[in-house]
């Protein structure tokens, strides 16, 4: 039995599981947030327990220490050593990696080399990896790429239509993001079919960022995400794809910068924009509820958006089929579940059970009827697992 910790670095926080491996049981999970203040939280559970703590945390390295420090203060472990190895979420591995990669100079030359196709997430992971590094020198690590995945797409199907010069010397194409939740959730709907191979997917993962991809034998072909985790279906908060030209006019109309509208696109607009209330899905049933009108309208054209790529992913796939729903909302809402099915039922023959839809919340299941043509499966994800588990097997097995 090992300890292994999977992390999830940003700008200012960092997430963290910690494993019993193989056996994958979590021994303690937690965050520290608010990295760089006087006021940071550091939180974690463990054994049933739930620890609170604001302390100052000067930077990452000092984040870390801080939680090994409460992993030997709360008898979790003795020593640092005890944990025998990392694995770092990254967002973005560029073409360079379609799996997993030990960390090595190699590695992280690779990671900084991609920063500028990701300044928000790349920078911040590998103040991640470094603070690990600093406080545990001898413990080896993996990263884990949000992309990896979706690395067996083909040209046609990453390939942006602008000026062929930009894609080489820029090397904008899709990327996608989310590949380590479609991994898994590819490998967990594999259970509910009946046939080995010349199986056909379209994985939902529906959270505040949310993503779909279309799945063959296992891998990846097609995923909505592009460049950036601003691409595909309308989100809590982004935008998703749309005609480029409204950049530039929304831009050239309110005299804002090009980077102010970007954030907007980003941070303003989706759920929360179209409604004006909220990103959160569940404020947006209610306000639906009380007969809010744009709230209506957001649902509603959330909910056409993942119906539009949940069709073109059938088409891609030459059919489909199980349809998976995953991430906080697909997980969790039955309502956003039902909005999606009935655009989609009739089209692609899709019999499922509202009462089972309605009562199926964070489990793994079947909704679907034994006659739908196309199974419907909840099933919730688990990255930090996958990041464990690639970590276990490339670095202790
Ligand atoms: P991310 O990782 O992108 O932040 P999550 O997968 O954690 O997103 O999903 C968060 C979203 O899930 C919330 O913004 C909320 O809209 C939605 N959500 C969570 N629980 C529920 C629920 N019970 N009903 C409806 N939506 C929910």
């Amino acid at each position: 039995m090992e300890k292994v910790m999977a992390v999830n670095a940003g700008s200012s926080s960092l997430k963290f599981k910690l494993y019993e491996m193989p056996s994958e049981k979590v021994i303690c999970s937690g965050i520290v947030e608010r990295i760089g203040f006087d006021d940071a939280i550091f939180k974690i559970k463990y054994s049933g327990n739930e620890h609170k703590e604001i302390t100052p945390i000067k930077d990452h390295s000092e984040a870390v220490k801080l939680l090994l420090d409460g992993l030997i203060k709360f008898g979790i472990i003795k020593h640092y050593d005890e944990i025998k190895a990392t694995g770092h979420r990254i967002v973005q591995g560029g073409s360079y990696f379609s799996s997993s990669a030990i960390i090595n100079d190699d590695t992280l030359n690779k990671i900084r080399d991609l920063i500028p196709l990701s300044p928000l997430h790349n920078q911040a992971e590998l103040i991640g990896i470094q603070a690990f590094k600093k406080v545990l020198p001898n413990t080896p690590g993996i990263c884990a790429f949000d992309t990896a995945f979706h690395q067996t797409m083909t040209e046609e199907d990453y390939t942006y239509a602008i000026p062929y010069e930009y894609t080489l010397k820029y090397r904008i194409r899709r990327y996608g993001a989310h590949g380590t939740s479609h991994k898994y959730l590819s490998e967990e709907a594999r259970k509910f079919l009946a046939k080995d191979s010349d199986d056909r997917m379209i994985i939902c993962h529906l959270g505040s960022g949310a993503s779909l991809s279309a799945i063959h034998n296992g891998k990846c072909v097609a995923t909505s995400m592009g460049l950036t985790p601003l691409g595909g279906i309308m989100m809590g908060t982004r935008t998703g794809d749309l005609d480029p030209s409204v950049f530039n006019y929304v831009v050239s109309q309110t005299g804002k910068t090009s980077e102010e509208i970007y954030q907007e696109f980003n941070k303003k607009s989706g759920l929360l924009g179209v409604s004006g209330i909220s990103s959160d899905a569940r404020d947006l049933i209610k306000a639906e509820s009380e007969g809010n009108k744009r709230a209506a309208l957001a649902n509603k054209l959330w909910a056409r958006r993942v119906a539009d790529f949940i069709g073109q992913y059938y088409v891609r796939l030459g059919g489909c089929d199980i349809l998976v729903f995953s991430a906080g909302i697909g997980e969790n809402s039955p309502v956003y579940r039902e909005l999606v099915l009935e655009n989609i039922k009739e089209a692609l023959h899709i019999e499922y059970d509202k009462e089972l839809n309605n009562s199926t919340i964070g489990v793994e299941r079947l909704i679907s009827t034994s006659t739908s043509s196309i199974k419907v499966a909840v099933i919730p994800t688990d990255e930090e697992v996958m990041i464990a588990r690639d970590a276990y097997n490339m670095l202790l097995k």
